[in-house]
């Protein structure tokens, strides 16, 4: 049983992470690495919650106060030093996970199993950059993570079949079901999912259609619930710019390269819904999270 968690990173994932564990009862520590951020976390948490009463009237729900109260928002690490399970959602590059996690490593308890939130980066990779490898487990969770019932579990070359259970236990605190899958960048989801996104942004490059024609295929025609530069914007399209960079270096293949405008995009500061643009306009960040996208927006001229 986990009661305390320890969760690093409090960007889109992080928050939702720490707000699904609060919410069934755990004590969650919340790290990053500026009060701006924590303080963006903590609205962010609340306004989600709220909306989420506000759409499920029949459950009664704790107040966004009761639930917030559970949760500490700290950039110190080393108050991770308690905690029995820790989930690490910082950003999707190897030089920033790489750094953090011989600290980690130092600060938690021996028997912390530690849980790496990663679209793309070998969980085996991450393994070897602690003293623990038996304990480091991949946990690829969906977004928004308060909403999404399946997580992608992955057992890295040394991860034992107790951290394995660890997690699984974890997850069914949190009412998630796990798949559990071999390690290799990119695993099952991203390592399809990435290349069916990046020949989107392709294709809007090549102006064979609009960002809003090529979703309607998808969802029209192959019965989609979202279309794949709408998943992008959801996911934030840095975060698939560093996925892709990964697998392109993780595997030496060409059909990994981002699309230019991809890159042109991410340089341009249009990350998706978390900063209300990105193939397509969102009203605020807060919307984002419940609402759909309002209008397109007219990449191929960018
Ligand atoms: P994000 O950019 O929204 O947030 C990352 C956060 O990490 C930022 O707040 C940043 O300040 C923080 N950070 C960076 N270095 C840190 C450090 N040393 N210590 C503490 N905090 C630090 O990214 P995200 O979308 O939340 O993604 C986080 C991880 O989850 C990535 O590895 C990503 O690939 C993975 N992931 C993302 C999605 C998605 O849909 N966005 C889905 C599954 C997995």
């Amino acid at each position: 049983m986990i009661h305390t968690l320890g969760v690093v990173g409090a960007g889109v994932m992080g928050r939702g992470v720490a707000q699904a564990a609060a919410q069934k009862g755990m004590r969650v520590v919340l790290v990053d690495i500026s009060d701006d951020i924590l303080a963006a976390a903590d609205n962010d948490i609340r306004q989600a919650i709220r909306f989420a009463a506000m759409l499920d009237k029949k459950s009664p729900s704790e107040s966004a106060d009761d639930v917030c109260a559970r949760i500490t928002f700290t950039t110190d690490l080393n108050q991770l030093a308690l905690v029995d399970f820790l989930v690490e959602n910082v950003s999707e590059k190897v030089s920033i996970k790489r750094a953090l996690y011989p600290q980690l490593d130092r600060i938690c308890k021996d028997d912390c199993v530690f849980a790496v939130n990663t679209s793309a980066i070998s969980i085996t990779r991450v393994g070897s950059w602690t003293q623990r490898a038996s304990k480091v487990v991949g946990m690829h969770f969906m977004n928004p993570v308060p909403m999404k019932p399946l997580v992608e579990v992955i057992r890295a070359h040394h991860t034992s079949e107790a951290s394995i259970n660890t997690a699984k236990q974890f997850l069914a605190q949190l009412g998630k079901e796990a798949i559990v899958v071999n390690d290799m960048p990119g695993f099952v989801s991203n390592r399809i999912l990435m290349l069916t996104v990046n020949e989107a942004v392709f294709v809007v490059q090549d102006q064979v259609s609009t960002p809003r024609d090529v979703d309607r295929i998808f969802k029209g025609c192959f019965g989609h619930k979202m279309g794949p530069l709408e998943t992008a914007d959801l996911i934030g399209l840095d975060t698939i710019l560093f996925s892709l960079d990964v697998l392109y270096e993780s595997y030496n293949d060409p059909k990994f390269r981002p699309a230019p405008l991809l890159r042109k995009m991410v340089d341009a500061g249009l990350f998706g819904r978390k900063s209300g643009e990105g193939f397509f306009k969102y009203p605020t960040l807060h919307q984002a999270v419940l609402s759909k996208p309002t209008s397109t927006t007219v990449v191929e001229k960018k």
